[in-house]
């Protein structure tokens, strides 16, 4: 059953059965009704893509570098008509290069793609981020100062987590890691819960390597990462990429959410990407694109 709040609203929204539908209720009750004047009770709206893997180079497998340009151009074109309130990109942006200068020509040209989008934008560091590249490059590229941090947009919480760390708590770069040691650091931890802690708002993660498997996918110390994400209980999902195809997983009542990867196979007909509504009751709603699956979660 609608509320009076629904009717309101749906009535402002479109004039033309605006006389009909507001007999419903009060004129009053429409003035005063706060979901009007209020902003924080709209839904905030990210776009998301994952696993670009930008590179002027052959395809290798089923990863087509080249292709994700074009591809983001389209992703582009719909988030410009559904106006997300920011977006970000879950991790391996770019793939290898020979050179460090060479690199940051590929970072140079997604980037500018992915920039003309909107200003507010957020990146995971992924391990194809920092092959090539030290940490402290691909930040200055994309002009980001901390590979993990947090923020709120309308009344959510929102977390970038970094996984780009060694068993020994070294940070990739430059080639120096194993792909599949992925972890959380130490002070990076405390960091997040501490974080966690100081925050009684709904909260969103975003990170690369996945945090709901044990495999040579998962982050190694994820089991960790969770246990913090459960006793805030105030997660609601955490997205993720670096295994390229959809997956879901929902473990201690938190929804892990693996994106499609942009790289994979030819032709638009194998593009991927999101665009997600976070309502103020913590109704959140997936619109995939081509590839990627949609999901509704209340
Ligand atoms: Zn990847």
């Amino acid at each position: 059953m609608l509320n009076p709040h629904d009717i309101g609203r749906r009535t402002f929204l479109r004039d033309g059965s605006l006389v009909l539908a507001a007999t419903a209720i009060t004129p009053s009750l429409l003035i005063k009704n706060p979901s009007f004047a209020d902003d924080s009770a709209k839904a905030v709206r990210v776009g998301m893509v994952t696993d670009l893997h930008y590179a002027d180079k052959s395809p290798a497998g089923s990863r087509h570098y080249r292709e994700s340009i074009g591809k983001l151009e389209t992703a582009s074109e719909q988030f410009a008509r559904d106006q997300p309130d920011f977006l970000v990109e879950l991790g391996d942006f770019i793939d290898a290069a020979d050179s460090v200068e060479v690199e940051q020509r590929y970072l140079k040209t997604i980037n500018k793609e992915f920039a003309a989008i909107t200003d507010d934008r957020h990146y995971v560091l992924g391990n194809h981020c920092v092959d090539t590249l030290t940490k402290e490059e691909f930040l200055a590229g994309v002009e980001k100062e901390d590979s993990y941090y947090s923020f709120d947009r309308q009344g959510i919480h929102f977390i970038v987590l970094d996984s780009c760390f060694r068993s020994d708590g070294e940070s990739y770069g430059r080639r120096n890691f194993q792909w599949t040691d992925a972890n959380v650091s130490a002070e990076e931890l405390e960091w997040l819960r501490g974080d966690l802690k100081s925050n009684p708002k709904p909260t969103v993660v975003f990170a690369h390597q996945r945090l709901d498997v044990s495999n040579y996918h998962g982050v190694k110390n994820n089991a960790e990462v969770r246990k913090a994400f459960e006793e805030s209980g105030n997660v609601l999902a955490v997205f993720q990429g670096h295994s390229h195809q959809n997956d879901l997983k929902d473990i201690g009542g938190i929804h892990y959410c693996t994106l499609a990867a942009m790289v994979e196979g030819s032709g638009p007909e194998s593009n991927g990407y999101s665009l997600m509504d976070i309502h103020p009751d913590g109704t959140i709603q997936i619109k995939g694109f081509v590839r990627q699956a949609s999901y509704q979660w209340t």
